[in-house]
């Protein structure tokens, strides 16, 4: 451990006890390489405060010090942004002993969590309430406010509600300088120049530490009906979900899954079982919700389905009989990730282009990527209405361990290039973290990168915030 970091420890410990560091390589081991488990870190102690007063002892001695922050919640990022550095160099700082929910209103329609809040934790709050928080992703168990808001998360149900962006409403946070931005007031309307909470929502821990949010809320849903449907392409999934829209407010969820990848979720997910009878190249989970108790979704749903199925829309739908069913469904489209994991090595591409350009992009960018790269298996799943799938490229069966260190490189070297000819995102919602750095230097444009270095050279000049993550 070099001088600075143990001068830091030991009075961290000094002043906030030891609670509030660890340093077992035990009890930090688990928490120093990424959820894919691609980066392997190493930090010397795990910071865990348990309030901003904490954070920003723990940010003065950081500057003091010379030493880097780490911050981290759930440590469910898929672009290693809460990995630490492998030389040992910085300090993770976790926020999850921040977990308090520190208010919750259905009058105001606002929860006020603390960064380490579990989201499964405030949407059960919110439930309580006869509210919702409506965001929702995989990692619900264990993803943390602070991570959503730090990695400004999507999810599924982005479509009517928008990305963790439009769920805010103020941010308090650490800036590198110790001092408290404040920004949990709610306010509608506050116009007093550039927008400090928004600067920090995405900032992925590099220009301050996150301690609480205020987040906006919705009436609870009445009624909700799933469904499943089999559809022959991702141009017909689309007709699908323009023919809805135009039908009907009711739908907030819509899901491509390709059979690739329904099928590994049933080889390897227990208690998976097929929806459809017949065998469908792709297929479309479509959630409909209403606040209204007098709705009649399913009905709705049904019958529209009824007429897509009519009019070569769909090949088949299943309506979910009960919520069980629904969340089985769910089920099938969320342990994606989780099943490509179990399979063996997969390379992720979390990208978006325009939601009419998808389709043609999905199938092209598969074909030309098959067809240079022979034997893996591209695909995209996820949020077709919103234009932005995760293009998975799975190893050939036969591909040696290192295929990933060996391939991946040059795999994702396409992808990126044929998403930012077609003028779209090579990070659509999981953030850049440290895996998608060089790839946004190469491609973004250097006036968005010196934008990025300025803000940050400004906001955080001594560097202690998350360095190597983000900022090129
Ligand atoms: C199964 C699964 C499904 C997922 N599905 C989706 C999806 O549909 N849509 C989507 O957008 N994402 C998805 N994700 C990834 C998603 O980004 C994370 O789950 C979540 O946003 C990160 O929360 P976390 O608390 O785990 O953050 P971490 O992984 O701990 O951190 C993420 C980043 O935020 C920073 N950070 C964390 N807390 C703070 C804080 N308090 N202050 C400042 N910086 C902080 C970290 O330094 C890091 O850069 C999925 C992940 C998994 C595992």
């Amino acid at each position: 451990m070099m001088e600075a970091e143990a001068q830091l420890i030991a009075q961290a410990e000094k002043q906030l006890g030891p609670r509030a560091v660890v340093t077992d390589p035990k009890e930090i081991e688990p928490w120093v390489s990424d959820w894919r488990g691609r980066v392997h870190g190493a930090s010397p102690a795990m910071l865990a405060p348990a309030s901003t007063e904490e954070v920003v002892a723990i940010v003065k001695l950081a500057a003091e010090h010379r030493v880097p922050l780490v911050p981290q919640g759930g440590n469910t990022g898929m672009a290693a942004g809460a990995t630490p550095p492998a030389d040992g160099s910085a300090v993770l700082l976790s926020m999850r002993r921040m977990n308090r929910i520190r208010s919750i209103s259905a009058e105001n329609r606002l929860a006020v969590a603390e960064a380490g809040v579990i989201l499964a934790t405030l949407h059960d709050a919110a439930h309580d309430i006869g509210m919702r928080f409506p965001l929702t992703i995989g990692s619900r168990g264990s993803c943390t406010i602070g991570g959503l808001t730090s990695t400004n998360a999507g999810g599924t149900q982005v479509l009517k509600f928008g990305m963790m962006r439009s769920l805010t409403a103020g941010v308090e946070a650490v800036l590198p300088d110790g001092s408290v931005h404040s920004g949990l007031s709610g306010l509608k309307k506050d116009n007093r120049g550039y927008s400090l909470d928004q600067l920090l929502i995405g900032a992925e821990g590099t220009l301050g530490v996150i301690t609480a949010v205020a987040l906006r809320l919705v009436p609870a849903v009445a009624s909700r009906v799933v469904a499943w449907t089999g559809v022959e392409s991702p141009m017909k999934a689309l007709d699908l979900l323009r023919f809805l829209e135009a039908r009907t407010n009711a739908v907030e969820g819509f899901e491509l899954v390709p059979e690739d990848s329904l099928q590994l979720v049933l080889k390897h997910i227990p208690g998976t079982r097929p929806p459809l009878s017949g065998a469908h190249p792709w297929h479309a989970l479509v959630e409909a919700t209403s606040a209204d108790g007098g709705a009649d979704v399913a009905a709705e749903l049904e019958q529209l389905l009824g007429a897509a199925l009519e009019q070569g829309i769909i090949g088949d739908a299943v309506i979910a009989a009960n919520e069980a069913q629904a969340e089985a469904f769910w089920k099938l489209r969320d342990e994606i990730s989780e099943a490509e994991r179990i399979e063996g090595q997969t390379l992720a591409h979390d990208v978006s282009v325009a939601v009419a350009d998808m389709p043609r992009f999905i199938n092209e960018a598969k074909a030309e990527v098959e067809r240079k790269f022979p034997g893996v298996i591209a695909s995209g799943f996820g949020h077709l209405g919103d234009g932005n799938i995760h293009f998975h490229v799975r190893a050939a069966s036969h591909a040696a361990p290192d295929w990933y260190e060996r391939e991946g490189a040059a795999i994702t070297h396409m992808v990126d290039d044929l998403v930012t000819a077609a003028g779209g995102s090579i990070s659509a919602e999981h953030g850049i973290g440290q895996l998608k750095l060089a790839e946004f230097e190469r491609l973004a444009p250097p006036g968005r990168i010196h934008a990025l270095q300025a803000i940050k050279h400004a906001l955080d000049p001594l560097g202690i915030m998350n360095p190597g993550k983000l900022v090129p």
